[in-house]
């Protein structure tokens, strides 16, 4: 087999679970059991466009593990949401909501398709079908979907919505809501929250103060900019910002509300003016002079063909699987400190938890109670990662896998075959 195989998604995860594993010495079948999806669905979607066409979607949910809890995990519109990736995001919520503790199995799903191309009502029709399809299979004690890349509040009330009429009035079966029906306040920051207190946490241990680092952005979705903007809050000087038209390097700082209303007018962030900034292709992100990298775009982002030029001592993955397992270990090499995916860019799943527990209580709580709560996560997330990697020697990647097998391990173990 030729050594420029690429890997698949899928085995790149498994590949990072078996570097844990083989530190908790867990058996074969232990791995084969904890790593096999749990159930899987491919639905057909055909839809009659607003321009009276049809044109048929693929539709996907993996459902990787429930021994923790009802599975949960977003939904993504993207051309890219194949199998084999919604496989490996699936099973990155599994971990992911272990390591940050929460009652929660892990799933995803997607519609392989480009948002951007389809009309209002075409997504709208679209997003229900897909609904139409899962409901058998999801609900507030079995699945309960969230949003991720292209999607957002609207398509996860489409969603609600659907499955209400079939099942009554059911807000729990989705988060990420707007608030008018049953969402949470601090959802639509709370990736980007999050992720700024994993970054308060390690540069803590680190010795990097705040105020004053030079951060370096890659992508300017939701977590980019709520990344950015907390960043920016606590002191930080916001460097270098990239979207898919390019990347824009301000060494003296950019104002991010005022990128923020440029890439919202116009769709990039490249039609920001400033007197220092200079204009650059957007894979020239990664050598940009910076202490704190943030990747927030695609899978695999950071790989062995850049993560040499990597200048930042901190990278913060607000990013599902943003840095390949080789780009990883030039990274160790380097003495660079990662914050992995499934701790780092927890913060948006946890306060979907909030909003699932609010649903299900039928109460509400306000800003600050999620702010709180979700720091008291994170912090907790963080001690219990550092002292694994301190217990096996071990990079906070590793580490973090090691504090969710063995909590995922456990709770299968106790529940017996299921
Ligand atoms: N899409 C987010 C993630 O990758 C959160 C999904 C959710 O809230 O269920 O963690």
């Amino acid at each position: 087999m030729s050594e420029f195989r690429k890997i698949s998604a899928f085995d790149t995860v498994n590949r990072l679970f078996d570097k844990a594993a083989d530190l908790l010495e867990l058996s074969a079948e232990k791995r084969v059991e904890l790593t096999t999806p749990y159930r899987e669905l491919m639905v057909r979607l055909p839809l009659l466009t607003e321009d009276g066409e049809v044109k048929v979607y693929r539709g996907y949910r993996v459902q990787h593990d429930n021994s923790r809890g009802p599975m949960k995990g977003g939904i993504r519109f993207h051309p890219d949401a194949d199998l084999d990736e919604v496989r490996a995001l699936a099973s990155l919520m599994t971990w992911k909501t272990a390591v940050v503790n929460l009652p929660y199995g892990g799933a995803k799903g997607g519609i392989q398709c480009n948002p951007r191309e389809l009309s209002e009502l075409d997504l709208e029709r679209l997003t229900r079908r897909f609904a139409q399809r899962m409901e058998g299979f999801i609900g507030p004690r079995e699945d309960i979907p969230g949003p991720d890349m292209g999607t957002n509040a609207r398509v996860m009330a489409w969603m609600m919505d659907e499955y209400s009429k079939f099942h009554g009035y059911s807000p729990g079966v989705v988060t990420g809501k707007p608030l008018e029906v049953g969402g949470s306040e601090g959802r639509l920051s709370a990736t980007g929250r999050g992720l700024f207190f994993a970054v308060e946490q390690s540069a803590r241990a680190m010795d990097l103060p705040l105020e004053g680092a030079r951060v370096a952005v890659q992508g300017f979705g939701n977590v980019g900019y709520w990344a950015a903007r907390f960043l920016a809050d606590a002191g930080c000087k916001i460097v270098a910002v990239s979207d898919v038209e390019g990347t824009l390097v301000c060494p003296g700082g950019l104002d991010i509300d005022k990128l923020h209303c440029i890439a919202d007018e116009t769709g990039t962030v490249m039609n920001y003016e400033g007197e220092d900034c200079q204009r650059l292709h957007r894979d020239e992100l990664f050598g940009c002079d910076c202490d704190i990298l943030v990747p927030a775009a695609l899978g695999g982002a950071i790989h062995a063909g850049n993560a040499g030029d990597i200048k930042a001592r901190l990278i913060a993955e607000g990013a599902n699987h943003p840095t390949t397992p080789e780009a990883d270990e030039i990274l160790a090499e380097k003495g660079v400190t990662v914050l992995p995916d499934i701790y780092a860019n927890a913060g948006g799943v946890t306060v979907s938890y909030f909003e699932w527990v609010q649903n299900l209580q039928q109460m509400r709580w306000d800003a600050e109670r999620v702010d709180k709560e979700l720091r008291q996560v994170m912090e907790a997330a963080f001690e219990a990662i550092k002292k694994a990697s301190e217990e096996f020697d071990t990079d906070l990647r590793t580490a973090a896998f090691v504090v969710a097998i063995r909590r995922v391990a456990e709770a299968a173990r106790l529940r017996g075959l299921h």
